[in-house]
């Protein structure tokens, strides 16, 4: 398979070097070249295969001939061992229709861990051998940070440097990532929003000398294998309920459109689904995008779902780029001029085929709540608040009864307990897995939102390329 950027003019990539690249030289992100497309009966025989099986299945097509199919099962094998769950992305029923995917089964308690446990290995075999020293550099709202911190932590040829808004990540979130003191991880806690943090690290990819220098990579959802290892728990799920002969509707609690663009990726390869419901919370630039055609920047709000306080969703390009009809020179020309004035216009072809796929919503703090406590009291669950818009959503979309809706469950109730405490009255306690988290040492810089003062840091400490 090969890569192609969303603004045309990078070069073409192999799967190898997708993997260890970030953001595409051209300012795009990187697309394979074509969906590879598996056929009903090849749906079909995943109907009892273990996500393992699952997972090689679908994301071989991808791969090429970088892995042969056993050494990706390795990895699958390894990465996926380290969940807490035998199943490692259980459906669990909620009513007659709806259903929760619970993604957080993993070392940090959030669905970012199905993806990035599997990148952390991939980069390791990718680089060993080799005399490549890679620089991660990475903006997080929480999840990633802890996720890509645990995935990375101690391999050998990366060092990590990891942005975070001060004090708008949960407590958990932020010790996740900051009591991890192995020697090539480094948190920064930046004066800012998501947003700033996540302008800055673009502006570090976007300044050629210094990407040049330090081979400077991404974790973000801009990193198309993480999109990847995304894709295959759509079809996990949706064949435990009846596809290929059952459509199956999923609602995603989104911010970057990583995850939900990994469902439009399971949809482009031949796996029936009736609806995506793009979930927002009060920060929706998506859903306003969907649902007037005007993707319009704006000011982000800080929210008990942090995870989903983002006003610019990075992966909305490759919607675009698609839908569009994969013209980068149009492309690049839309995407220069959202970034010159904040704001651009769907062209009508992109809001049909949106419209075709996604349907969206907008939850407020009361519905979010509400959604906490239906479950909580209706069903025996408890959810978190990310979870929660995406069920509030999922439970108003009005779709046809004979669907089912599957709400990704993208964080344990744990990771956010206030939030769902004063939702619910019950306290989540955390699993045993995370341990003593509250006893253990913090390491972190504070740093102003400026890019004097982000790359001075990072240059200080990173290793440059040879
Ligand atoms: C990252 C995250 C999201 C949003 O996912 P995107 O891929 O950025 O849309 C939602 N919920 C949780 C808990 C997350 O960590």
């Amino acid at each position: 398979m090969r890569y192609i950027s969303t603004r045309g003019t990078a070069p073409i990539l192999d799967f190898q070097q997708v993997t260890l690249a970030g953001l595409a030289r051209d300012g795009g992100l990187y697309l394979p070249e074509s969906w590879p497309q598996l056929s009903p009966d090849q749906i079909a025989a995943l109907r009892g295969a273990s996500y393992v099986d699952t997972a090689v299945a679908v994301m071989m097509p991808f791969i090429g001939a970088t892995m042969t199919p056993a050494e990706l099962r390795a990895l699958c094998v390894q990465a996926y061992g380290r969940f807490a769950h035998a199943g490692v992305t259980p459906l669990v029923q909620l009513d007659h229709r709806h259903w929760l995917l619970e993604l957080f089964h993993g070392p940090t308690l959030a669905f970012k861990d199905v993806a990035l446990q599997l990148l952390g290995l991939l980069f390791e075999r990718f680089l060993t051998g080799t005399e490549r020293q890679l620089t991660v550099v990475g903006a997080t709202s929480g999840d990633t940070g802890s996720a890509a911190i645990d995935a990375l932590a101690g391999r050998m040829g990366v060092d990590v440097f990891m942005l975070h808004p001060a004090g708008r990540v949960s407590d958990v979130q932020r010790r996740q990532m900051t009591t991890v003191l192995a020697p090539n991880i480094h948190n920064i806690a930046i004066d800012g929003s998501f947003d700033d943090a996540q302008a800055l690290v673009k502006a570090m990819f976007n300044d050629r000398a210094f990407s040049g220098r330090f081979a400077l990579s991404a974790v973000n959802s801009i990193n198309w294998a993480r999109l990847m290892a995304q894709v295959v728990y759509y079809f996990y799920a949706a064949v435990r309920l009846g596809a290929p002969e059952r459509p199956v509707a999923f609602s995603v609690p989104t911010g970057n459109f990583g995850d939900v663009f990994a469902g439009y990726v399971a949809a482009k390869m031949g796996l029936p689904v009736a609806k995506l419901i793009v979930a927002t919370n009060v920060n929706d630039i998506l859903h306003r995008a969907l649902s007037t055609g005007t993707y319009a920047q704006g000011t982000v709000v800080a929210t008990p779902s942090p995870s989903m306080d983002i006003q610019v969703s990075s992966n909305f390009e490759r919607l675009l780029f698609d839908l569009g009809g994969r013209d980068g020179t149009a492309n690049a020309a839309q995407m220069h001029g959202f970034e010159a004035t904040r704001a651009m216009q769907l062209t009508d072809r992109q809001r049909d085929g949106a419209r075709a796929l996604f349907a969206s919503d907008r939850v407020d703090l009361n519905d979010m709540a509400l959604a906490m406590r239906w479950a909580h009291e209706c069903a025996g669950e408890t959810i978190d608040p990310h979870t929660a818009i995406g069920l509030s959503a999922a439970r108003r979309a009005g779709l046809g009864a004979d669907v089912p809706v599957v709400t990704l469950a993208t964080a344990h109730p744990a990771k956010f307990r206030d939030a769902v405490e004063r939702a619910t009255g019950a306290r989540p306690v955390l699993p045993a897995r995370v341990g003593d988290l509250f006893d253990r040492e913090e390491r972190f810089a504070t740093l102003p939102a400026t890019f004097a003062a982000v790359t001075d840091y990072v240059a200080a400490r990173a290793t440059p390329a040879p």
